[in-house]
């Protein structure tokens, strides 16, 4: 997987809304580079002295920097970002020069930096993703604990729209369903459905490198007998008869999705859970669900995302 650093050169008083406002965004990690933590002294449990190193830190002001995950959802993503910030300013929050840059970081140079900043999660009322490498044990029972190696592919299951993708089956998925997962990434929402009681779930993604990422997880939760795997396009060629489409895609894709026959593949009165839309594409893609056999039932927002809930029109 590839991570994107983004960097926000700001004041102290703007850390924590910063912050808040980058975890929200999907940031798998937060670090503060804060020029006064140079002027402070930092005795150990042991009395020594920690010594911190100034190149790691801005002359002045502070560094608040978060890892994003390099995917299609990125641009939006930081547009979204940049306009909380500077909403901050509503609020007589110094910004300081406010000033953003980036930086890219492949794989091979992170190596397994990053896998620290993955923590498990805990998703709605009944999921807990963890990642592979992190021993969890979960007191409680009443949650499913999904584990995920993301590797390459997309969804670890912190983004917005993976988060609003889960609430909405575990709100809307009947017992027992049929469910079919486009653009199923790391496979986390084909896991999630099946771990949420689906009897039968087909995950297809376009891309070979999510297939197998997907197969992989699928194998570490034990839903194979559940869960296939597969590459697709969409719908093309799925044989109809699902009680429910669930694809975390951009507004453009779930625009052709419904263009090119994800009512086709439903039961009448099935339903689909079309996430990744940004608010301002909201009521263009509720056009195309409208004009292709679709009722919109519901929806879900979190921060500037929405996902939509429609239902086939029976006799569709
Ligand atoms: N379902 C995961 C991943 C969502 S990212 C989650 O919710 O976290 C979107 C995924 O859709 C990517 O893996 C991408 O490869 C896939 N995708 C994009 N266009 C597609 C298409 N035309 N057909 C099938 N999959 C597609």
């Amino acid at each position: 997987m590839k991570w994107s650093e983004i960097c926000i050169h700001t004041t102290e008083e703007a850390i924590d809304p910063i912050t808040n406002i980058l975890y929200e965004a999907g940031a798998g990690g937060v670090v503060i580079e804060d020029s006064m933590d140079l002027q402070k002294e930092w005795p150990s449990e042991h009395g020594e002295i920690y010594s911190l190193d100034p190149k790691d830190y801005p002359a002045e002001g502070v560094n608040v920097k978060a890892y994003l995950p390099v995917n299609s959802f990125l641009g939006e993503t930081v547009e979204e970002i940049k306009q909380s910030i500077n909403n901050l300013l509503l609020y007589d929050i110094d910004l300081g020069d406010n000033q953003l840059s980036f930086s890219e970081h492949n794989e091979e140079e992170w190596s397994t930096a990053w896998k620290k900043y993955y923590k498990p999660v805990t998703i709605g009322k009944q999921i807990t993703i963890t990642p592979t490498w992190v021993d969890y044990r979960s007191d409680k029972k009443d949650r499913h604990v999904i584990e995920l190696d993301p590797g390459m592919a997309f969804g670890t299951g912190t983004h917005p729209t993976t988060v609003l993708c889960i609430e909405a089956l575990e709100r809307f998925m009947p017992h027992g369903a049929s469910v079919l997962d486009v653009g199923t990434g790391t496979g986390v929402l084909a896991i999630s459905a099946a771990k949420l009681g689906a009897d039968r779930v087909l995950a297809v993604d376009i891309d070979q490198v999510a297939v197998q990422s997907a197969q992989l997880n699928v194998k570490l939760n034990k839903v194979q007998n559940i869960v296939q795997v597969r590459q697709n396009n969409l719908v093309d060629n799925i044989e109809p008869g699902f009680d429910m489409i669930v694809g975390n895609l951009l507004a453009e894709i779930v625009v052709r999705l419904a263009e090119e026959g994800a009512a086709a593949v439903l039961k009448p009165g099935g339903l689909l859970i079309a996430s990744g839309i940004i608010q301002t594409k909201k009521s263009e893609v509720k056009e195309a669900l409208a004009g292709h056999g679709f009722q919109v039932i519901d929806e879900l927002t979190r921060k500037d995302w929405v996902a939509l809930i429609a239902k086939k029109h029976r006799g569709g």
